[in-house]
């Protein structure tokens, strides 16, 4: 259970905001329990309203890799917030942004900034449908790209390839947009390009799905992807909101070697302030507005704070040696889990890439969404709470990554360990 003093918060934010959250993971409905309320957070611990300390791995579910409230970042903000904290209008700071991204991500040579990566997504894929004069957008089945109407849709029934509405207020037009595929099924998008090839638009696709747990794509699966768009006229659009310069300094594309005709970014390109990316060639960017017919604006597009914020965590994470220290990192919490697993007897499989990984609790490798949808939830309900109560800020869902910081040392790794210890003696007791 979670400290009296969230218990209250919780009861008093029901009374304002629905289920006391200002989005839906956050009120821990896959796990039971309660939210701990954030009192403050720095380095890998995150300090709860009652004072309780936790070692983090939600870090706002990707952005703080650095770290919570790393006083580089934080000096950025306060250094731009004291010149006005919005203008609509140009700045010289956005045009750094871009060359940035430009330079560590080499299929973006051109880019938009947005407010969140849910507007990257839709900016992307509005530019990809634009483009081609086609209708139809391809996601995967479990894939999550933020909340456009069109992407919260769920595989059809039966045969049946367009999407059905997985939210009320969907109309069903608008699902039937959206055809579902199972992430690393070859077959199943040779099927559809057979089928539909000549109406699809894009293909929108997480290169490491985050949001079905940690699934690392196959190769033969990134070779269909990239084969198949071609062939017909679609394009490819590579979601990289949870893994740009997660998974690695040119993101999940150069680490798999994906060319992408269009890349949405977001979470870590913002450090921790809100902001997204899409970006491509500039031959397809120069269709955006103003240059070109495809409309899509922001009032505080490009905000001062939050450039500033992506820039200067940008910047730390070109350090000589980031991402081999977050590779240690990432891989000294899947010892320990698969130890401590292995030690209480339980049945787990430890997927990861980098400073981002799930454990599931099955022995069968997760290749797709039906494959997580299997595991054993119940088991992970009472891991979560023992960690919980052990110290420990997991994401409270069995369908996330946990991420890791640069901040995650040797001790939060002891105090891990011996939260997860309790965690599986936990989860190999029944209900
Ligand atoms: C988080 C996420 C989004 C949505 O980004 P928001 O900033 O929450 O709108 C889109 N795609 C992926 C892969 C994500 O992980």
């Amino acid at each position: 259970m979670t400290d009296s003093i969230s218990h209250e918060l919780l009861e008093r934010a029901k009374r304002v905001i629905p289920g006391g959250v200002n989005s839906p993971v956050r009120a821990f409905r896959s796990v039971g329990g309660e939210p701990v309320f954030v009192r403050e957070a720095h380095g890998a611990t995150l300090v709860g309203a009652d004072g309780r300390e936790y070692v983090d791995y939600v870090g706002s579910w990707g952005p703080m890799i650095l770290g919570h409230a790393h006083p580089e970042v934080v000096k950025a903000v306060q250094d731009a917030a004291v010149r006005g904290t919005s203008y609509g209008a140009p700045t010289e700071g956005e045009i750094a942004l871009g060359e940035l991204i430009a330079e560590l991500v080499p299929s973006m040579p051109m880019s938009r900034l947005t407010s969140s990566g849910t507007e990257a997504v839709m900016g992307a894929l509005r530019l990809a449908r634009g483009a081609t004069g086609r209708d139809i957008v391809v996601k995967c089945d479990g894939g999550y790209h933020g909340g456009a109407d069109y992407l919260l849709v769920a595989a059809g029934s039966g045969a049946a390839t367009l999407g059905e509405p997985d939210s009320a207020g969907i109309p069903r037009a608008i699902a039937a947009t959206t055809a579902v595929v199972p992430y690393n099924d070859v077959p199943a998008l040779e099927a559809l390009f057979a089928e539909r090839g000549a109406e699809i638009a894009a293909v929108i696709f997480e290169p490491v799905a985050g949001n079905m747990g940690c699934v690392p794509p196959e190769q033969a699966w990134l070779d269909a992807l990239r084969k198949l768009t071609r062939e017909h006229g679609a394009l490819l659009v590579c979601d990289e909101v949870m893994t740009g310069f997660r998974v690695g300094l040119g993101g999940a594309q150069a680490r798999y070697g994906i060319e992408p005709d269009l890349t949405c970014l977001g979470k870590i390109v913002g450090g921790g302030l809100p902001v997204g990316a899409y970006g491509g060639s500039a031959e397809l960017m120069n269709q955006v507005a103003p240059m070109g017919p495809v409309y899509q604006a922001g009032t505080l597009s490009g905000n001062p704070l939050a450039v500033a914020a992506g820039m200067k965590t940008l910047e730390l994470l070109r350090a000589p040696d980031v991402y081999e220290r977050l590779e240690v990192i990432g891989a000294k919490l899947q010892t320990i889990l698969e130890e401590e697993a292995a030690g209480a007897g339980v049945p787990l499989t430890v997927q990861r890439v980098g400073a981002m990984l799930t454990p599931f609790f099955t022995d069968a490798p997760v290749r797709n969404f039906e494959d997580s949808s299997s595991c054993d939830h119940a088991a992970f309900r009472r891991w979560h709470a023992a960690l919980l109560e052990a110290g420990v800020h997991w994401p409270p869902s069995p369908y996330e990554a946990g991420f890791l910081s640069l901040a995650h040392d040797d001790d939060a790794m002891a105090k891990t360990r011996a939260a997860v210890k309790a965690g599986f003696l936990a989860a190999s007791q029944r209900d």
